[in-house]
């Protein structure tokens, strides 16, 4: 139930969180309904897409950021850890108690507080999913530009506690570009308010930015006021084949001496290709050894003008069979092939290693060509997929979850990856985060002066250590 490839795990820790006296207390807090101790209820908040187990002593559902204080003033006195938990679907364990104690479920603090046309804001509490968010914006005509491609299942508080990205950050950044200001709970029970309802606010330190990607280490958030922007007019979409990875990604850097900034990039290559062929029928052609997709988006006269200008770049450099979408079906058909990627790689394995390292732009396709040199040198398949547009590939890196030398040489090909991404000017993750997975290769990509004041703020803002404990720094 503990296994993990990444840590030898000692078994589930009983912390003071399971105290009667304790269990007691958070009752009379959330209510009794809302402390979950049933092994197997509390099973499902152990683990996140990384589908390791860790099951937590009890899950706890606030309502309010008064329940939260309260919480995390008891957290202090008897010093059990505490792991807030959004929609689990982390890509590096952040959300999983691997040192037992309790896990904050957000689910009930999901209420839209106040969303403001004119001053193009919206206020909400961190439960709130990402697809609600955006659809909710975009019922008054309004967008919220961050789009993690688990957008369906994630919470506003996990997308600002692992500052996601998603295929619009070409144009539009990551999430901590949204997010304006938040109340956060510290782990010693202060709430905190940063940031405001303006765009523009240079008062005293950013602790807005602080918490965006801040794992759930610092402190909870209870509620955030994130920037919305007008929605556009109209998206375009074009797809495309190549003949090669590099040659596909040779192209990311050519729209901009075009004036042009596509609002996605996306690439896969040819493992990619012919899984979701494989698994989906897709009609995709066997000369394809990478696929583009760009979209851009805008006015309608810009989209057209745009979408064109793409198609022409493309079949310039390299592209052929040269798709455009004429309507949003056809541009969702477009898209399928990029949502099918993830559960399709199983084709070519039972375990899937994913990481996303991010390198500028103009050196992916030296990225992925080296990436290929070491799955061959370590004899392991990888396939490479992701948001090229900003520099950041998903390396799946697929073995046999029983094949205990597969694994090993998998684990290795991921420090070579991660070396490779940092050399090239990079670093270890675009948007997944650190959480257990990769806090052993933090120092990668954080040198030891820096890595200090990390550990000092951390201190500052929890000083017994009780918030999410073994994430980030080992
Ligand atoms: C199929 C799939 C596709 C994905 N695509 C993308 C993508 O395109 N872009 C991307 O960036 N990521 C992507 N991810 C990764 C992941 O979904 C994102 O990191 C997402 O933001 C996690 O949100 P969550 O609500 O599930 O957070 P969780 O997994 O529940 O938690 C993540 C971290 O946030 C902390 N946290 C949660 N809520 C709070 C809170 N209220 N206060 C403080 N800390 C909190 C947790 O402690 C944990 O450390 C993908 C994952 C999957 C499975």
């Amino acid at each position: 139930m503990f296994e993990s490839i990444h840590f030898e795990s000692t078994g589930r820790k009983t912390t003071n969180a399971s105290k009667p006296e304790v269990l007691e207390k958070l009752r009379s807090i959330v209510g009794e309904e809302n402390v979950v101790v049933d092994p197997q209820r509390v099973e499902p908040y152990g683990a996140d897409a990384v589908k390791e187990k860790f099951p937590p002593e009890a899950v706890i559902f606030p309502k309010s950021t008064d329940e939260i204080v309260a919480i995390l003033q008891l957290a202090n006195e008897y010093r059990f850890p505490v792991t807030a938990r959004g929609g689990g679907v982390g890509y590096t364990g952040g959300a999983v108690p691997i040192d037992g104690g309790i896990v904050i479920g957000t689910d009930r603090m999901n209420k839209l507080m106040e969303i403001s046309v004119d001053d193009l804001y919206v206020v909400c509490q961190p439960g709130m999913r990402t697809i609600e968010l955006q659809n909710t914006a975009a019922e008054v005509g309004l967008l919220f530009a961050p789009d993690p491609a688990s957008y369906k299942d994630s919470f506003i508080g996990g997308n600002i506690a692992e500052n996601a990205g998603g295929m619009r950050t070409p144009k539009y950044g990551v999430t901590k570009h949204h997010v304006l200001g938040l109340e956060v709970v510290t782990a010693t029970g202060e709430v905190i308010r940063t940031g405001g309802k303006t765009v523009k606010n240079v008062v005293g330190f950013d602790l807005t930015g602080l918490m965006c990607g801040s794992e759930g280490m610092l402190g909870i958030i209870t509620e955030a006021t994130l920037k919305l922007l007008p929605m556009p007019e109209a998206t375009s979409t074009v797809r495309a084949n190549f003949h090669s990875m590099e040659a596909a990604c040779k192209v990311l850097t050519k729209f901009t001496p075009h004036g042009l900034l596509p609002m996605a990039m996306e690439v896969l290559d040819k493992f990619c290709v012919e899984a979701v062929e494989q698994n989906f029928a897709f009609g995709l052609s066997k000369d394809a050894n990478a696929i583009l997709i760009v979209a851009v988006d805008g006015s309608h006269d810009e989209v057209d003008k745009n979408a064109a200008l793409v198609e022409q770049i493309i079949g310039e450099n390299g592209g052929f069979d040269i798709l455009r979408a004429r309507s949003k079906e056809e541009e969702d058909k477009l898209w399928d092939v990029r949502r099918a990627i993830s559960p399709s790689l199983m084709k070519y394995g039972s375990l899937k290693i994913n990481e996303d390292v991010v390198v500028p732009r103009s050196r992916v396709p030296e990225l992925v060509a080296k990436i290929e040199e070491i799955g061959k040198r370590n004899d392991t398949f990888v396939a490479n997929f992701g948001h090229a547009g900003d520099g950041n590939i998903h390396v799946n890196f697929v073995v046999d979850r029983e094949d205990k030398d597969a694994i090993a040489r998998a684990r290795k090909c991921v420090a070579e990856t991660f070396q490779l991404a940092v050399d090239l000017g990079g670093t270890i993750s675009g948007e997944h985060g650190i959480g257990y997975v990769k806090a052993p290769y933090l120092d990668y990509a954080v040198d030891r002066p820096t890595l200090e004041i990390m550990k000092a703020i951390k201190k500052v803002f929890d000083p017994n250590g009780i918030l999410n404990p073994g994430k980030m720094f080992i």
